[in-house]
């Protein structure tokens, strides 16, 4: 038996397309544009990459690019003076600060600076508490992609055995609890899990997020099951993941590609965010 391969990019151009259609419409019943606010620190080159997708993403989709650059030696207090003026700027639907920020400076107090009602990529503390305990709210873009890849596919999530790889911050906690929410019976494992191929063949749905490649092969997937694989790994031979793909294809029943798979969901995920975030604005206005 050979996997399906789950096509994250044709469900990203998808997303991505409805996002559009929506910001259309809701510039045409408010007067207003959404607008996402990129704030990148310094130079770093990989950062650059990825804040150029999510500019031009965000431009496709019709929202205002409202992009800040600040050089590597802005000092603390100047970075967070600006996240606030941001956080007050009604133009301003949603705030994303470039992680990793330069040495020296405290990311995560920085991070901190943005409220909920902008907080396009859920990391802050009131985001992650509202997820938490399953209130509405703005959720991280990498797990709510997977929820919408597993969606895209009619994976039955409710009491389906779920095991995730890895208890991060970014990914692997929030997407537990997103499981959570959708009624599966979630475990997760981490870097003390005993036996992870034993654990990882009891599930219907295995989710890997670890950050070591190839790290699940054949022996930790239960026949037919669904296999998400989150894991980037930039290598001589292209980008490869977590997953053994080609010995996990023989026996998954779907599978998702790196590249091709998760990577795209993330920036889909971030423009239905910086939607959300205008929409929640404009009904506190009275607006829809
Ligand atoms: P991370 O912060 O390094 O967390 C890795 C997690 O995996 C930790 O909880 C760690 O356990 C666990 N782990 C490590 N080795 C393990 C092992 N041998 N067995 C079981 N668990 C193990 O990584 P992350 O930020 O979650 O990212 C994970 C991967 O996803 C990376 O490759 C990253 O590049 C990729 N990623 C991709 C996207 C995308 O858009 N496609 C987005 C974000 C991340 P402990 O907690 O015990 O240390």
């Amino acid at each position: 038996m050979s996997a399906v391969i789950i096509d994250g990019k044709a469900v990203a151009a998808r997303v991505r397309a409805d996002v559009g259609r929506d910001v259309a419409e809701f510039r045409a019943a408010t007067g207003r544009q959404p607008g996402l606010a990129t704030v990148l620190v310094g130079d770093d080159p990989a950062s650059a990459v990825y804040i150029g997708g999510k500019r031009r993403a965000c431009v496709e989709a019709g929202m205002a690019d409202l992009h800040q650059h600040l050089p590597a030696d802005t000092p603390q207090d100047k970075i967070a003076a600006l996240l606030d003026s941001l956080a007050a700027d009604p133009a301003v639907s949603g705030i994303l600060l470039q992680l990793p920020v330069p040495e020296g400076l405290d990311g995560a107090a920085l991070v901190e600076r943005i409220p909920p009602e902008k907080d396009v990529d859920g990391l802050t503390t009131p985001s992650v508490g509202l997820l938490a305990r399953g209130l509405p709210g703005l959720r991280p873009c990498t797990p709510s992609g997977i929820i919408e890849l597993l969606d895209a596919y009619d994976v039955e999530l409710s009491g389906a055995p779920t095991v995730v790889v890895g208890r991060s911050e970014l990914v692997g906690r929030p997407v537990a609890q997103l499981l959570v929410g959708r009624n599966a019976t979630v475990t997760v494992c981490h870097s003390r899990t005993r036996d992870l191929a034993a654990v990882c063949r009891g599930a219907d749905v295995l989710v890997v997020a670890a950050g070591k490649q190839a790290i699940i092969g054949a022996d930790a997937v239960k026949p037919g099951a669904t296999v998400i694989d989150v894991g980037m790994h930039r290598t001589e031979q292209g980008l490869r993941g977590d997953v053994d793909f080609d010995a996990v294809r023989e026996v998954a029943g779907l599978l998702t590609p790196v590249p091709g798979g998760v990577g795209p969901m993330t920036i889909a995920m971030l423009l239905r965010n910086t939607l959300l975030a205008a929409r929640a604005a404009a009904a506190v206005d009275n607006l829809v």
